[in-house]
């Protein structure tokens, strides 16, 4: 039975979609996950509507570890999801349809096996809007992001893959400790650090191996200082044997966070635990992280990856249709291969929609199609505009630097600049309070709330602000076309 406090199925796929979309492009996000429709909570069983029989099928074989992890992590362990498909009939009308009612298992299908020690509790709480600090699970990682589905460049990733592997084969007892990998955006950082993760629990199931990002590390952080249980926090991350920790840029101004770190750091790395960390420039272009952690940083391994070359974007393409048991023809593979050059996201991204159009629409592979897709794909990917965008076009309008967006500073121009940028990072961009107020200097959601009301009612009020925001806004925009 539903109780009145329960809530609603919409709140509680949202909830796991902060997760899912995480952990996937916005393009594969916009494909397979907008088109759901969340209609009914009941117990821990949630029902939700997807376009067809296809698409259930293409979001149970691509991405039923991660909709699983998701809500177990919303619901709890005894989550169950049920699948209802929108069938045609003849004529092509739609027929609301319940074809499907598939649960997830009740158990895990990978069971994690337990650490020497007590484990702490199995429920993962990765989701933000419950605010109390509970320790993660160790060992959530993609089962997809294995050094069999890595495909290795000449250049642009050998070096970043060939230490991997060393570090998988030996966590804690190579010189590359830490192991940095840095680099642009869907490059394979992420791929590449949870493969290390799943090769060394292939090995060594008992291994206690975490993986994080600095996002989520310091949003734990903070919920246990608000619940009083910063030593259980800290002992926790102390008790893993392998620490992965995704995108250390975010790290950046938020101090008390880099403090706890440093420690965590420090006392892994004398216990002959490995770290492994990735980051979107070089460490030593980190601005906003104390000069200490970055030293710490620099003191193992510190390696790049590079956009892939022709004959890897070819042979990605060939390994991604493989798996999935596809067949696509050389002239649409050279194609996509000649036409995304500069990261591998966006060229699964377009491989992936390319297969949802055909499969959708019923159309054959080919270079026209693929010519539409990635039309498509430009449009979508110029109408996103981050936060960074806005903290970067803001700062500039006001003529203070970046760095300032996320300081301590409490200097009435520069507050008023963060305050703007704060406004409209809720007005354009899909992110949460939390996740805004965190990019600037890790404030809380009260006060992004707080921003936004102080800019709304100055626009309001007064025609010059109103202009100023309104120019800012036409630079976003001229950005994003
Ligand atoms: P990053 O963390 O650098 O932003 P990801 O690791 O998330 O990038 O990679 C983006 C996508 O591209 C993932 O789906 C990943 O599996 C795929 N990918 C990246 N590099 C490779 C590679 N060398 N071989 C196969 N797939 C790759
Ligand atoms: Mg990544």
């Amino acid at each position: 039975m539903l109780n009145s406090s329960a809530p609603s199925p919409e709140t509680v796929w949202d909830r796991c979609l902060r997760v899912i979309r995480e952990n996937i492009s916005a393009l594969t996000y916009k494909t397979w996950f907008e088109p759901i429709k969340p209609i009914q909570l009941e117990d821990d069983q949630l029902t939700i509507q997807v376009p067809s029989q296809f698409f259930y099928e293409w979001l149970e074989e691509h991405y039923y570890a991660l909709i699983q992890r998701s809500l177990e992590n919303v619901i709890g362990p005894k989550a169950k999801l049920v699948y209802r498909a929108i069938a045609e009939d003849e004529s092509g009308r739609k027929l609301q349809q319940q074809v499907i009612d598939v649960s997830l298992p009740d158990t895990e299908p990978v069971p994690i096996p337990a650490p020497p020690s007590a484990r702490p509790t199995p429920v993962i709480d990765r989701s933000p809007a419950r605010g109390a600090w509970k320790a993660p699970n160790y060992s959530v990682l993609n089962p997809r992001y294995t050094f069999e589905t890595f495909v290795k460049g000449e250049e642009s990733n050998a070096f970043a893959c060939a230490a991997s592997v060393a570090v998988a084969n030996n966590p804690g007892k190579t010189t590359f400790n830490p192991l940095v990998i840095y680099g642009g955006v869907g490059l394979g950082k992420t791929h590449l650090i949870q493969a290390v993760g799943n090769y060394i629990l292939a090995h060594d199931p008992t291994k206690r191996v975490l993986y994080t990002s600095s996002d989520q590390f310091t949003i734990e952080f903070v919920e246990s200082i608000q619940n009083d249980k910063v030593r259980e926090f800290t002992n926790f991350y102390r008790s893993v044997d392998v620490l992965m920790v995704d995108d250390i840029q975010f790290f950046s101004g938020k101090e008390k966070t880099q403090d706890n770190f440093f420690h965590t750091f420090n006392a892994l790395q004398q216990l002959g635990k490995q770290i492994i960390l990735t980051c979107d420039r070089s460490p030593k272009e980190l601005k906003g992280v104390d000069d200490r952690l970055v030293s710490r940083f620099q003191c193992g391994l510190t390696t790049d990856v590079q956009p892939p070359d022709y004959e890897t974007r070819i042979a990605i393409l060939q390994m991604k249709s493989a798996e999935d048991g596809i067949e696509l023809p050389s002239d649409v593979i050279e194609y996509l291969a000649r036409n995304i050059t500069s990261n591998i996201r966006e060229l699964e991204g377009c491989y992936i929609s390319l297969l949802a159009h055909c499969s959708l629409e019923g159309k054959e592979f080919s270079v026209e199609l693929s010519r539409e897709v990635l039309h498509n794909v430009a449009s979508i990917k110029k109408s996103q505009i981050t936060i960074q965008d806005i903290q970067k076009v803001v700062a500039g309008h006001y003529k203070i630097t970046e760095d300032l967006m996320f300081a301590k500073t409490r200097k009435q121009e520069i507050a008023f600049a963060r305050q703007v940028a704060m406004f409209l990072c809720k007005e354009l961009t899909g992110n949460s309070l939390k996740t805004i107020g965190m990019h600037f200097g890790g404030r809380d959601h009260s006060t992004v709330i707080h921003a936004c009301k102080t800019i709304e009612e100055m626009v309001a009020k007064d025609a010059h602000s109103l202009s100023d925001i309104e120019s800012i806004r036409r630079q976003l925009n001229f950005m994003s076309q």
